[in-house]
């Protein structure tokens, strides 16, 4: 059984938030990301305007709320955190966007699990900084506009396409948040080690960077479970041998897949013979919400190039076959 706390996936209470960098110069990788946001923060600052509304996109864990938190700290403005899902209702909304500062950052996790009622308070708020709220029910209701102080919205998403298009169209800077590469996981092991105070070598930081599915809260999750196993050993030094022991027995094999990820592709092979497969299908047989299955586990398949989502389903490739230590069933796999 896979341990849950190794999946991407965020946690209610987050134990990886003593390692958020908490500006852009210690945040490491996405470097386009990076550079724009810096002119954009520069600009925003230099013209005493609040920042135009961001829409962070990408997999789990890939630095969406810090680089949120960082643009607001940049910025020297408030910060304000909530998320789609828990807005209930249009004046749960209502009540946020008039209590914030002028300039304050406003972040809304999950932002496409908003309720359309909600978001469509978001509108107005967005363009014009307006609200407009009914008062009063049946004959005697009426509108009132409300002014809203300048603020910038960051909202944050696995999908841009999981936006509705007026929502998506309200951002006027969008970034996508890629995998990390190996190296720049190594930075991010490197300083969550000193952080952790984990005693490591270089072979040992690299060994966590590798299996940690491109995600640096993955490789906060490892090096905790690293650091659990070498104690119990007695290990002084987390080197690559220990940490190769520690992460095989966590079931996080050589490309950093979990028992999750195996799951999901041994299903593809031997229950749908390579695919294609639909979504649904694959998220019945693993008892996951298909939310999880698109958003949390395919990407990094599909990064690695194990599967290929089609129209017609998901589909094995030759790489997944032989991870799974199978041979491909015929050269028309692809
Ligand atoms: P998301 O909002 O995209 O799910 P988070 O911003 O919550 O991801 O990041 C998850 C964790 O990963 C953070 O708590 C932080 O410890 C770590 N992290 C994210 N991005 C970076 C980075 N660029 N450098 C170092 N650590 C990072």
């Amino acid at each position: 059984a896979t341990s849950p706390d190794l999946s991407p996936a965020r946690q209610p209470d987050d134990p990886d938030a003593a390692l958020r960098p908490k500006s852009l110069a210690e945040f490491v990788g996405q470097r386009a990301a990076r550079e724009n946001l810096r002119v954009f923060i520069e600009a925003a600052k230099a013209r005493g305007e609040a920042m135009d509304h961001v829409l962070f996109f990408g997999p789990p864990g890939l630095g969406k709320t810090t680089l949120a938190q960082i643009v607001a700290k940049e910025l020297g403005v408030g910060f304000r955190s909530t998320s789609g899902p828990v807005i209930a209702r249009a004046g749960d909304l209502a009540a946020l966007l008039t209590n914030l500062e002028p300039h304050d950052v406003l972040f809304i996790d999950e932002i496409h699990r908003l309720n359309p009622v909600v978001e469509e308070i978001l509108y107005p708020a967005m363009e014009d900084r307006a609200l407009d709220i009914i008062i009063g029910e049946g004959p005697s209701a009426r509108s009132v506009r409300i002014d809203l102080p300048p603020f910038t919205l960051v909202g944050a998403t696995t999908r841009q396409g999981l936006l509705t298009t007026p929502l998506r169209d309200r951002f006027g800077i969008p970034v996508r948040l890629t995998f990390y590469t190996e190296d720049e996981l190594l930075k991010v092991v490197s300083r969550g080690a000193g952080l952790l105070e984990l005693p490591i070598d270089e072979g040992g930081a690299r060994e966590i960077a590798r299996r940690s599915r491109g995600t640096p809260r993955v490789a906060g999750r490892l090096m905790r479970r690293v650091r659990d196993f070498a104690h119990v050993a007695g290990d002084a030094t987390v080197t690559a041998q220990v940490a190769d022991a520690a992460l095989t027995r966590l079931e996080v094999d050589s490309l950093g897949l979990d028992a999750m990820d195996r799951r999901y592709l041994a299903m593809i092979a031997t229950t749908y013979a390579g695919g294609p497969v639909g979504v649904e299908t694959l998220a019945a047989g693993l008892s996951e919400p298909r939310d999880t299955v698109e958003e949390v586990i395919e990407p990094y398949l599909i990064q690695l190039g194990l599967i290929a989502r089609t129209a017609r389903g998901r589909c094995l490739n030759e790489g997944g076959w032989r991870h799974l230590g199978l041979a491909p069933p015929g050269p028309a796999v692809q």
